[in-house]
C-alpha cells in the first residue's frame, strides 16, 4: 500500500489528480482559474505538503523552498518551459523539480506553423472584412494580399525539440529552412530533413528543389522571411548564450522589412516596446505572438495599437493547448500525465530513489555524486 502522500496543486489538471487519488494521495486542487496568490503557495508548501504541482504562473523560489524544508520533497511543472522556477534555489534545498518536455512538442510547433500562415496570409484581417460586410467584389489584388508560405526560406531560432519539429512542418510546406541553435545543432536531423527534400524534388512531388542548412544568427535574420523563435528563457547569468531580449531594436533591423515574426516560446525573449516600434516603423512586415512579456497581455501594451493591429497577431499562451497534449493522463501524451508521474516518480522513489535517474526531472545535477 502506498503511503499516503499530500499534495496541492496550484491548478486543476484533469482527471490526473483522481489517479493521484486512488493511489492513497491527499491532493488539494486550487480551483480558480488565476494563479493562487505567492503566499497561499508557501502556506501550503509550510504546512507540509510533499509535492506541489505548479503552471508556469507560479513563482518559485528561495522563499518557497525555505517554507518546504525538511518537508516539501518534488515540485511538478506542468510545461515544458521552467523559467518560474529558481533552478539555483531548487539546486540549494535539493529540491527536484520535473517538467512536461516532450508531449507538448508537435502541438507546440503546429501552432507555431498556423500563427505564420495565418500571418503570412493575413487570414484575420480577411474574416474581419468578410464579418464586417466589407467584402464587396472579387479583385486580382484588392483589397490586399498575403505571402505565400510554399518556397520561402524560414529561419528557426533554437532547435531543440520543438524548432526541430517546427522545422518538419516547414519542410512538408517546401520551405528553405535557416537553423540557428549556439548550444545544440543536430546535424543527423538536418541531413535527414535535406534528404526528404531532395527524394520529394527528385520524384516531383516539390517542385523546387528546397534546403536546409545551420547558419550564424546573423545570416538568419538577414535571409529569413520568416522567423520563427523556438528557445527558452534564459537570463544574463543563467546561461552563456542568454536569450533575454534576443530580439530586440538591433536584432529586429537585421530582419528583412518583408520579414515575419513569429513567437511560442516566452515572452521576455522578444523585447516589445521594440516589437511594437518595428511594426510601426515598417522595419519589419508583421509578427504573431503566443506568450508576452507580461501575461495577460496588459491593456495598455504597445502591442495593441490598432495602428498595427493589421499586422500583429496576439494569442493567449495556446500553443500546447490542444486537448491530448494538455490534459492526456497518459505520461507519454499528455502534460498532465507526464507533471503525476514526475511527481509520483520522486514520491515513490522510483528508479531505486535515484533522482538522476528519473526521466522527468530537471535540476539532476544537484543530485550526481
Ligand atoms: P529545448 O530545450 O528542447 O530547445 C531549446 C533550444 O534552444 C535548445 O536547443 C538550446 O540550445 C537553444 N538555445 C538556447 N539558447 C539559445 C540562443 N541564445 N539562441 C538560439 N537557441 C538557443 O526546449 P523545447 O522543448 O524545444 O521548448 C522551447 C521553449 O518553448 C520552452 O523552453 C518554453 O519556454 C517554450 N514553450 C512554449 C509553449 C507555448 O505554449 N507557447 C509550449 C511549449 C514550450
Amino acid at each position: 500500500m502506498t503511503r499516503k502522500f499530500r499534495v496541492f496543486a496550484t491548478c486543476d489538471i484533469g482527471e490526473s489528480i483522481e489517479l493521484l487519488r486512488q493511489r492513497g494521495y491527499e491532493v488539494e486542487v486550487y480551483a480558480k482559474p488565476e494563479a493562487p496568490p505567492k503566499s497561499l503557495i508557501i502556506e501550503k508548501v509550510e504546512s507540509g505538503i510533499d509535492g506541489l504541482i505548479t503552471t508556469l504562473r507560479d513563482s518559485i523560489d528561495a522563499e518557497v523552498f525555505e517554507a518546504g524544508k525538511g518537508k516539501l520533497k518534488v515540485v511538478s511543472q506542468i510545461a515544458v518551459g521552467f523559467d518560474n522556477i529558481n533552478r539555483a534555489d531548487a539546486n540549494r534545498y535539493k529540491i527536484p523539480f520535473t517538467h512536461t518536455a516532450d508531449v507538448l512538442t508537435e502541438a507546440t510547433a503546429e501552432f507555431a506553423f498556423f500563427m505564420l500562415g495565418a500571418l503570412a496570409r493575413k487570414m484575420w484581417t480577411a474574416e474581419h472584412l468578410t464579418r464586417e460586410n466589407k467584402w464587396g467584389y472579387w479583385h486580382p489584388y484588392l483589397p490586399f494580399l498575403g505571402d505565400e508560405v510554399t518556397g520561402k526560406t524560414v529561419a528557426i531560432i533554437g532547435t531543440g525539440r520543438i524548432g526541430l519539429a517546427m522545422i518538419k512542418k516547414c519542410a512538408g510546406f517546401d520551405m528553405n529552412i535557416l537553423c540557428y541553435d549556439p548550444a545544440y545543432q543536430n546535424h543527423d536531423y538536418v541531413r535527414a530533413i535535406q534528404e526528404t527534400m531532395d527524394l520529394r524534388n527528385a520524384r516531383g512531388i516539390c517542385k523546387e528543389k528546397t534546403w536546409i542548412k545551420y547558419v550564424s544568427l546573423d545570416e538568419a535574420l538577414a535571409q529569413a522571411d520568416f522567423v520563427s523563435v523556438h528557445v527558452p528563457l534564459l537570463r544574463e547569468g543563467e546561461s552563456s548564450t542568454p536569450t533575454y531580449h534576443l530580439f530586440n531594436e538591433l536584432t529586429l533591423r537585421r530582419m528583412k522589412p518583408a520579414a515575419f515574426l513569429v513567437n511560442t516560446s516566452r515572452g521576455p525573449v522578444v523585447e516589445e516596446a521594440a516589437l511594437a516600434k518595428a511594426l510601426r516603423e515598417n522595419w519589419i512586415a508583421g509578427a504573431a505572438l503566443d506568450v508576452y512579456e507580461k501575461e495577460p497581455l496588459p491593456k495598455d501594451s504597445p502591442l495593441r495599437d490598432p495602428a498595427i493591429e493589421d499586422r500583429c497577431r496576439l494569442y493567449p499562451h495556446v500553443a500546447s493547448a490542444g486537448r491530448i497534449t494538455r490534459l492526456s493522463t497518459d505520461p507519454d501524451k499528455g502534460m498532465a500525465g507526464r507533471t503525476v508521474q514526475g511527481l509520483i516518480d520522486v514520491l515513490e522513489g522510483n528508479y531505486g530513489g535515484n533522482v538522476t535517474k528519473m526521466p522527468y526531472v530537471v535540476n539532476k545535477e544537484a543530485f550526481a555524486n
